[in-house]
């Protein structure tokens, strides 16, 4: 208002109208929703916040949603949008007709589209390494749970002595590696995509050339795959039949990397084997009847649920919504940028 009066009085009418116009746009406040059907812990929710009022934008908050419906409604006028597990399909990046970034606060991104966010230029990013350290001591924890046989007394083993592989050597995997190394645990791993040998040397674990050899010499394997076309459904019958005599599958990753049909055969065919998740299968209730205490899944997905995940993820997220708006960073961007796309 200010400014307009300040034009007219100076009489600049062409001008004035011109900047008017621009000045409506460039003023709108930008805004950010924050839309978590699982929600953030309040001290991760006011930091958030926090950092993007302090940015100068406008926050919006859809929590505890049940229907995708919501979320297409609460998406309509926003410029950036902070989810957890949520689903951002085409249908949701379509009614976001401002939308410029997602951000996903944890490590996996296969909830959302992102294709569909190319084609509209919109930036999708994740938080990598924020919830590691969860689920890293998550994986250790559960692999504890099944050698001492889920608490049956007279039954347990020790890890001490005992190998584990490493499916990936990421930000989880890693950190696996040396906690079960502080353990005494032998650690091997397998990651096509570490070139650098001097990754698993300084942490010192063995590489193997290939996932067939990691599984048959793991007495434990921790799973860390993304889901992707190339990894869904490929641990199943083969690779954990070719497991030594007891070992346990620990995933901490993902369900759909598990080829379900394959997995319960070899584990009905080889009383030994076990298996421990933290995302459910969707024949849960099925395997915990088949397998005893062969097989345990966490009530809900575990991995991330510590008070400092959920506010490093959170405020991860919020920085990065803030550093992309005002200086175009693009470090933890993971769709095509898009000049790829077109
Ligand atoms: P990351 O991106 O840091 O690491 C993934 C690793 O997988 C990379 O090193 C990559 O080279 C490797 N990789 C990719 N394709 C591969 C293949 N075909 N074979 C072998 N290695 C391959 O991811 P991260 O943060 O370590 O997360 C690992 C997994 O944990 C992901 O599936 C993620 O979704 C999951 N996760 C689960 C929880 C939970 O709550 N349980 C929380 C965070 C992450």
């Amino acid at each position: 208002m200010d400014y307009i009066s300040n034009s007219l009085c100076c009489n600049y009418v062409e001008w004035e109208t011109i900047e008017v116009e621009d000045l409506t746009e460039q003023n709108r406040k930008m805004k950010i929703l924050i839309a978590t059907e699982k929600p953030f812990a309040k001290r991760a929710l006011d930091g958030i916040k926090e950092i993007l009022a302090a940015a100068g934008y406008e926050v919006a908050l859809l929590e505890k949603y049940t229907e995708k419906e919501e979320l297409i409604a609460a998406v309509a006028d926003v410029d950036g949008l902070i989810i957890r597990s949520d689903k951002v399909t085409a249908e949701v990046i379509e009614a976001a007709q401002n939308l410029k970034i997602v951000v996903r606060a944890g490590a996996g991104y296969d909830n959302v589209d992102l294709a569909a966010a190319s084609a509209r230029d919109i930036v999708v990013m994740n938080t990598p390494g924020q919830n590691s350290n969860a689920v890293a001591e998550l994986a250790v924890a559960l692999m504890i749970y099944m050698s001492r046989n889920r608490f049956t007394p007279g039954t347990g083993f020790e890890l001490q002595g005992k190998t584990v592989g490493i499916h990936a050597y990421g930000n989880v995997g890693r950190l696996v590696a040396r906690k079960a190394k502080a353990l005494g645990m032998n650690v091997i791993a397998y990651d096509p995509f570490v070139t650098d040998r001097t990754l698993f040397d300084n942490d010192g674990v063995e590489p193997v050339g290939s996932v067939e050899e990691l599984y048959a010499a793991s007495d434990f394997l921790s799973l860390h795959i993304p889901a992707t076309e190339q990894t869904k459904k490929s641990i199943g019958y083969k690779l954990m039949m070719s497991m030594p005599k007891g070992a346990t599958l620990v995933n901490t990753a993902r369900k759909e990397v598990i080829d379900e049909i394959g997995l319960e055969a070899a584990m009905t065919e080889r009383t030994d084997l076990k298996y421990v998740t933290d995302i459910a299968p969707d024949d849960n209730s099925t395997m915990a009847a088949m397998f005893g205490n062969r097989f345990f899944a966490t009530p809900k997905k575990m991995g991330a649920e510590t008070a400092e995940a959920n506010i490093n993820a959170g405020l991860a997220a919020a920085r990065q919504i803030v550093g992309y708006l005002q200086n175009g960073e693009t470090r933890f961007q993971v769709n095509k940028k898009p000049c790829d796309c077109k």
